[in-house]
Order: structure tokens, then C-alpha cells, then sequence
């Protein structure tokens, strides 16, 4: 909450505890001093001086079809991370605000991680929208999808956990967050996604609407003399489970809501999860045939009734639940499907910090 109201941040001591520590902080500058001195703290600190980093790492939502993968940070790159600032000008902005803070801070190698770049392996019939295609050529309106580091990390963790190699794999990744998106992968690769050019599309999210009709923006226009920041707002922050239930956009809420016989918090809940399962269908065509099923991120790992709506009635697709075994493997690793279902499905927790800290000692060491 840089600069807003109730600034604060969240110490986690080395014996595991957790503590919220309010303290001003105005600018992005003060945030890093505020972390450097935590970091040194003679009795909690983790290091004994600055010098011991020796690379920074950055998560950069957007690199547009410019970054492919993570890279060394350099003027060059500061300025194609500026270009990607229409497509995501609420995120990449900040993002650059902390880069140029934490490089005046600790003059060491410095690395962008996009969440843009795992998905650039898309082929074009995946990627591209049904738009006049001067729109893709000269704007770059296309879908570039998100959550790359997550899906890049639980993909490979299945892997290795199964002891077979990633490209022989089809898996699906449901990563259910307050953000939420589903990957597709093959050979190793992503080969759809469901989030677009910017987080809004794909699946029902805590305050995002998802898929949606165009023309349902354009009579609201056009109509209900809405705005369109008024209808971007609204898309956003206003949509989603949250928009639907009138309750909240936590998935916990809207259990115990529903539970109590709230029909508006049951009906949220049944969107959400339909549209997961329809991109489950979809994506099953599309990779022909599926191994793994994965569930990821806070709704993934913990909400074990999505896990069991999600996959019940799927037994045509070869997804068959255990459903005492979903129960017990909630918010741990494990496999939660019978032992004769054709695909396997799995919770694993995901991990997008230790794939910024891999990427950023690969590429310091360099
Ligand atoms: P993001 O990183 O997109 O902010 P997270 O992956 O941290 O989101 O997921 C947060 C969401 O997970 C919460 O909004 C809530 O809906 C859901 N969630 C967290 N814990 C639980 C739980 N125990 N049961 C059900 N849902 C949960």
C-alpha cells in the first residue's frame, strides 16, 4: 500500500512467525530502505550487510511479444518494459518504478521475470483475435496471457514429482487465485491460455468478469451513457464473484454465504466453476487427450469444494475424483483422483518467487 492509506509490511521471523509492522511508507524508494533494514536487522535480519546480494530479481507483468523469456535488465530494456506500458498501464509503470529504485539501491545484475514470456510459445491460431488483423500487426492486440512463472514452475514440479519427462506430458493447470487463469501445455509448452491481452478475459475471477459479449460494453456505452473508465472500473473491480454474490470475492465468504441459503452467493459460485470446466473441455480437444489435471493458487490448493465441483460429471473426459482423498489432501501436495482414472489429478502449490530466484541466478551467474 505504497503511498495509500495503512502502509505497512509483513515481517516473517525465522521461527515462522508472521508480523504486520505499520510503518509510513511513502514512495517506492522508502519500501526498499524500509526491506534493506528489515533484511539487516541485527536480531531478525536474514544478512549481515547489502553486499551479500549479489542479483535482484523483478516480476514485470507485461513484456508484449518483445521478451520470450527473463533477461539482465539494461537501459534497453527499461525502455522496451516503457513500450509494453500501454498494454498494461496499471502494472508496468510500478514494476518500472521498482526496478529504477532497487537499481539505485544495489548496483548489482538486475533481471526482469514476465508473466507475458512463458505463453509466447502459443501458435498464432491461439493467440490471435478475429479483429481486422492490422490490429495485431501494428498494435499488437493479441492474447498474451499471464501467470507464466506459475505455470512454468508447476509444470515442471509434475514432472519431476512423476519422474517423467515434461515434453512426453498434456497437462492442464488451473491456477484459481482472486486472479485466475487455466494453460494448456504440450511439449513442454503452453499452447493456450485463457487469460488475453490483458487479465480481464478467460475465466469468472474474484472481481474480473471474464469472458464476456463485446457488445455488452458497447450498449453500455452507448445505452446506459456509461463511461468507459466508468466500464473499466466496473470490469475490474466490480465484476466477477464479487459482482455476482453482492458478498465478496472470497471464495470462503461465498461458501458460508451460500451455506446460509444465499441464492446470489450459490448462483456466483456455479458460474465460476462452469467456466472452468469449460475450458477444461476445450482445452482437452485441443491438446487431444489430457495426463494431468492440475489445481494451483489459494483457490486451487485450499477451496476443496471448487476441486470437487470442478471435476465431478467428467468421467466422460477420463477425470474421475476421489472424492475422501480431495478432502484429505487439502492444502497439501498430492494426487486427489482414483487410481483408475485416465487422467491424473494433482494439488500442487505453486512457487512463482523460487522460479524469479532460478531465472535470476542463472542469469547473474553470466
Ligand atoms: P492472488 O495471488 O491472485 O491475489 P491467491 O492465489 O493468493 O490470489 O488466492 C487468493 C484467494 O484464494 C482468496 O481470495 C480466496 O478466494 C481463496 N482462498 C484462500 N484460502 C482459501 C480457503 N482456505 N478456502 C477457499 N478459498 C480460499
Amino acid at each position: 500500500r505504497i503511498g495509500e492509506e495503512d502502509q505497512s509490511y509483513i515481517d516473517k521471523k525465522k521461527n515462522g512467525g508472521k508480523q504486520r509492522i505499520s510503518v509510513p511508507i511513502s514512495t517506492h524508494k522508502v519500501a526498499f530502505e524500509t526491506i534493506m533494514e528489515a533484511l539487516l536487522d541485527k536480531e531478525d535480519g536474514v544478512i549481515n550487510a547489502a553486499s551479500e546480494i549479489s542479483a535482484v530479481g523483478h516480476r514485470v507483468v507485461h513484456g508484449g511479444d518483445v521478451f520470450t523469456k527473463s533477461t539482465l535488465i539494461d537501459d534497453e530494456v527499461i525502455d522496451n518494459i516503457e513500450k509494453c506500458i500501454p498494454l498494461a498501464p496499471l502494472h508496468n509503470p510500478a514494476n518500472l518504478v521498482g526496478i529504477r529504485e532497487a537499481m539505485a539501491l544495489l548496483k548489482v545484475p538486475h533481471v526482469a521475470v514476465f508473466d507475458t514470456s512463458y505463453h509466447q510459445t502459443m501458435p498464432e491460431e491461439n493467440f490471435l483475435y478475429a479483429l481486422p488483423y492490422d490490429f495485431y500487426k501494428k498494435n499488437k492486440i493479441r492474447r498474451y496471457g499471464f501467470h507464466g512463472s506459475s505455470f512454468r514452475y508447476v509444470s515442471q514440479k509434475v514432472a519431476d514429482d512423476e519422474g517423467k519427462k515434461l515434453e512426453d506430458l498434456k497437462m492442464i493447470i488451473c491456477h484459481l487465485g482472486n486472479g485466475a487463469s487455466i494453460a494448456a501445455i504440450k511439449d513442454g509448452k503452453s499452447i493456450a491460455t485463457t487469460m488475453g491481452m490483458t487479465p480481464l478475459e478467460g475465466l469468472v475471477m474474484g472481481t474480473r468478469c471474464g469472458d464476456i459479449d463485446p457488445g455488452v460494453l458497447i450498449y453500455m456505452k452507448n445505452e446506459l451513457d456509461m463511461t468507459m473508465d466508468q466500464i473499466d472500473h466496473m470490469l475490474n473491480r466490480e465484476s466477477g464473484v464479487l459482482g455476482l454474490s453482492e458478498v465478496s470475492n472470497d471464495f470462503r465468504d461465498l461458501w458460508d454465504a451460500a451455506a446460509d441459503g444465499n441464492k446470489q452467493a450459490e448462483v456466483a459460485l456455479k458460474v465460476f466453476i462452469n467456466r472452468v470446466k469449460k475450458y477444461i473441455g476445450s482445452y482437452f480437444a485441443a491438446l487431444n487427450g489430457l495426463d494431468y489435471l492440475v489445481f494451483t493458487a489459494g483457490i486451487g490448493e485450499n477451496d476443496t469444494d471448487v476441486r470437487e465441483q470442478v471435476c465431478t460429471d467428467m468421467e466422460a473426459l477420463g477425470i474421475k475424483l476421489d472424492y475422501a482423498q480431495n478432502e484429505a489432501m487439502n492444502r497439501k501436495a498430492g494426487e486427489i483422483s482414483t487410481p483408475d482414472s485416465k487422467v491424473k489429478v494433482l494439488i500442487v502449490p505453486t512457487d512463482e518467487e523460487l522460479m524469479i530466484i532460478k531465472d535470476t541466478v542463472e542469469l547473474a551467474k553470466n
